[in-house]
């Protein structure tokens, strides 16, 4: 897990703290503008129960963790650089980095998001405003194609789909 964190903070060019959080009756993990820590971007918030799940969970374990974190680390370059949407296009903009770093990291594993977005239901954050499983495939999926271009580039493309709305994209 720091690992992977390790390696967004580089992608992302941003630092955040990590803090863990007792979920016991509701699986959860989120992104909070506070710096807890010291020259940091923001922190991140992680449930011990939904870590654990995940890591029980072999399946789950790797495309799943990766993209929880993915998406919080985009919200945590949303702060950094000061982007303010409306809340839905904030988390579609957080997905859409998300795919965005998953391509990067697995560029030949894009099944991979499938994993991700099929374990996103019940997930306190991760239900209501965030789309269903089949509209984030597709926000993440555009991401993924941006895997080739600069950090700078795959943000604004990423704002304008953000804005955009969610949209069917083919996944081959
Ligand atoms: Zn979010």
């Amino acid at each position: 897990m720091r690992q992977e964190l390790d390696r967004l903070q580089s992608v992302f060019r941003v630092r955040a703290g990590l803090l863990f959080l007792d979920d016991r009756d509701a699986p959860d993990a989120y992104a909070t503008n506070q710096p807890y820590f010291a020259s940091t971007h923001g922190t991140l918030v992680f449930g011990r129960n939904l870590l654990w799940g995940m890591l029980r969970d072999e399946r789950q374990g790797g495309a799943a963790l990766m993209g929880v974190l993915a998406h919080e680390m985009g919200h945590i370059l949303q702060f950094a650089i000061g982007l303010q949407m409306d809340h839905t296009a904030m988390e579609r903009h957080a997905d859409f980095m998300a795919g965005y770093y998953m391509g990067i990291q697995q560029p030949r594993r894009q099944f991979q998001l499938r994993d991700f977005a099929s374990s996103l239901y019940g997930f306190g954050d991760y239900n209501g405003s965030h789309g269903t499983p089949r509209e984030r495939v597709g926000v993440m999926l555009a991401g993924y194609q941006h895997r080739d271009r600069d950090l700078r580039t795959a943000i604004q493309a990423g704002i304008r789909f953000a804005r955009g709305g969610y949209r069917e994209v083919s996944s081959r």
